[in-house]
């Protein structure tokens, strides 16, 4: 079967001489105008622009997100709990910027903590980890306790940290077994930190990963008790 196959090969290359014969024309990529300067790009959803909360809610119970939002920031409310999208997604980029407090107060886990979850499941870490240690599969950018960044390239406190986060749907059956991975590339103040990593399940706390069979989900956004910043989120789906 491979020698016929390579043997086919073989007489196509033979008998394709003009260029034009391995010019593909259709379909058309079509046009997206890219944001400026980390703006959203015209084929983007706008989570958060500086306005209001309305494409949030509450985690707990879905009432509106009451978080903080000033001055084109929004900021974790200790207290106040998670928020989380109203829309679902599955295959994405996303875009976000964040900002560990100024006012220093903890170490490592405890010190501006909070945390991006893909689909509700998977958290890429949002961590004060200019100069503070912690667990290194805990720390900014990391898949919480399953994979460490490639480098640290977080900003001081105050400063705006931006991840760009391309994110691949890990795809269950209906048996609800998983049939391919789910994959993450982190990108964090312009420097690839999580480079197609697999995901291997749910990012415990305590314990291993969990594999539980779900379909698009929402994006959560962690109160982990800091008050961390958040400005200019999109996202695009693919
Ligand atoms: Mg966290």
């Amino acid at each position: 079967m491979i020698l016929a196959l390579g043997l086919l090969g073989m007489t196509l290359q033979a008998q394709i001489t003009d260029p034009k014969a391995t010019e593909v024309w259709e379909p058309v990529p079509r046009k997206v105008n890219p944001g400026m300067n980390g703006g959203a790009p015209s084929d983007a959803i706008s989570l958060f622009n500086g306005g209001d909360l309305n494409e949030w809610k509450s985690r707990k119970d879905g009432s509106a997100a009451a978080w903080k939002v000033d001055n084109g920031y929004m900021e974790v409310v200790a207290g106040a709990g998670d928020i989380v999208t109203h829309k679902k997604f599955e295959d994405f980029q996303l875009h976000l910027e964040w900002s560990a407090p100024t006012e220093i107060v903890g170490e490592g886990q405890g010190r501006g903590n909070s945390g991006v979850f893909l689909q509700e499941k998977y958290e890429i870490q949002i961590l004060d980890s200019y100069e503070s240690r912690t667990y290194s599969n805990g720390q900014a950018a990391s898949l919480y306790k399953q994979s460490i960044p490639l480098v640290n390239a977080t900003v001081a406190p105050g400063e705006w940290n931006v991840y760009d986060i391309i994110y691949k749907a890990p795809r269950f059956n209906a048996d609800g077994v998983k049939v391919s991975h789910g994959y993450v590339t982190v990108i964090h103040n312009g420097i690839v930190v999580q480079n197609h990593q697999m995901i291997l399940g749910t990012t415990e706390y305590i314990g291993m990963p969990k594999n539980p069979a779900h379909g698009p989900g929402a994006l959560i956004l962690q109160d982990h008790g800091n008050p961390v910043r958040y400005r200019n989120i999109w996202i695009r789906e693919f």
